[in-house]
């Protein structure tokens, strides 16, 4: 069967279709600027160049609309027509406390989801509209929706409740989601995979570290503890996220910057993390170029980065009472060689170490730990659209 794995931001669109089969991608693409001025469609059929086309989306019903276009164009499309798609997966942000899994979409998730847009403001009512949207085209194919909260259910109420008083969970449902769920999720299924361990025995701490960051304690195949709280501020410095803060440097900095909360809220958002605190990139190839060149700011910001990544390994492998694999993934953690070897060098005690032969690896399934590691560490590229497909499959 195939596929048609969808991610929906409010005014992007990406998506994949997935042999379902050969779990081979036959085409994948991105829809920007919709309902902007600018909007472009770039598509990529497997084994072809890209095609970019600026064309008017203004709405995300067009959007669609130009996708199963591209998908089943003579020249360069890759199936025939809307028929061959045999299903459609929706990355949803927020599950609140609804979903501990994916599910079917119908009326009743429709409302669920809408539900939790207060707990998403962002993201899930884009979320929304991209499932409408493809209901109207496709109103008789099924559709799951795939929650980024969904993993983390099963934590225990001593890691997701907040020292706060108990009412504001009670009246507002505040207390620590998670995120990034579908990665944490499929990487530490493939880390028991790949070592032929069985999953439901193996302690795994995973770190996502994309532009967005997050780590996850995995105990006996179920999450346990995770960083990113009610919202993915919380947590690890991230590209442009603070993540952990000292929560009265809210009240502080907006009194001294005469500043709302609102926009010291989007400031911790979008100006902090390694952007801010570096004042040179959000990303880490740049911020590695300047720490090359000398750059004080750059080599303090990476060494605060790596330090977080650190702390938390080590805090979970304190409540896990033990770690048997830790596994690196996402941009910075597939790609970031010298941030594996900076971040494991703080975990001697634990048993873990990196040899820099096999850590010289990037975006590839490697062990980067000695053979006599008590800790296996592993690069372990992660896959959020193939686990949206077989999530897909599995539920239709
Ligand atoms: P997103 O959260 O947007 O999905 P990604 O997982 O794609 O993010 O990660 C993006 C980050 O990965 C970039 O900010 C960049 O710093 C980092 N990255 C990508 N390639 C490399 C590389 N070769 N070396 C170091 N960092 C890299």
């Amino acid at each position: 069967m195939n596929v048609l794995v969808i991610n929906c931001g409010s005014s992007s669109l990406k998506y994949q279709l997935i042999d379902s089969y050969t779990e081979k991608v036959l085409a994948k693409g991105l829809c920007e600027r919709i309902g902007i001025d600018g909007s472009m469609l770039t598509h990529q059929p497997e084994g072809k160049d890209k095609i970019v086309t600026q064309t008017d989306m203004p709405n995300h019903t067009v959007a669609v609309e130009l996708v199963i276009k591209s998908l089943t164009d003579r020249e360069n499309g890759v199936i025939d027509s809307l028929e061959e798609i045999g299903a459609v997966g929706h990355r949803v942000v927020h599950g609140g406390e609804s979903f501990a899994e994916s599910v079917v979409i119908n009326d009743e998730v429709m409302k669920a989801i809408e539900d939790c847009n207060d707990l998403a403001p962002l993201h899930n009512p884009a979320n929304l509209i991209g499932i409408r949207a493809c209901q109207e085209l496709m109103p008789d194919v099924p559709m799951v929706a795939v929650f980024d909260t969904a993993f983390h259910q099963t934590m225990p109420k001593k890691a997701y409740y907040y020292g706060l008083p108990h009412e504001y969970y009670e009246k507002y449902k505040v207390r620590r989601y998670g995120f990034h769920g579908t990665s944490h999720s499929y990487v530490s299924k493939r880390v028991a995979e790949i070592l032929g361990k069985d999953y439901g025995s193996l302690k795994t701490i995973v770190c996502h570290l994309g532009n967005g960051a997050s780590i996850s304690a995995v105990m006996n195949g179920k999450c346990v503890d995770t960083s990113m709280g009610l919202t993915p501020l919380e947590g690890l410095i991230m590209g442009t996220r603070s993540g952990d803060l000292d929560p009265a440097i809210l009240g502080y900095i907006a009194g001294k910057e005469n500043l709302t909360l609102d926009e010291v809220t989007n400031i911790l958002n979008k100006k902090s993390g390694v952007l801010g605190l570096s004042g040179v990139s959000s990303d880490f190839r740049d911020l590695e170029a300047a720490a090359n060149d000398g750059n004080q700011l750059a080599i303090d910001t990476l060494d605060t980065y790596y330090y977080r990544v650190a702390k938390y390994i080590g805090a979970y492998a304190a409540t896990m009472n033990g770690v048997d694999v830790i596994a690196f993934t996402a941009g910075v953690g597939e790609n970031n060689i010298t941030g594996r070897e900076q971040v494991v060098s703080y975990l001697g005690y634990l048993g873990a170490d990196v040899v820099p032969e096999k850590n010289n690896v990037r975006g590839k399934e490697q062990v980067i730990s000695s053979d006599q590691a008590k800790v296996k560490v592993m690069v372990v590229p992660t896959n959020e659209e193939l686990a949206i497909a077989r999530e897909t499959v599995r539920l239709v």
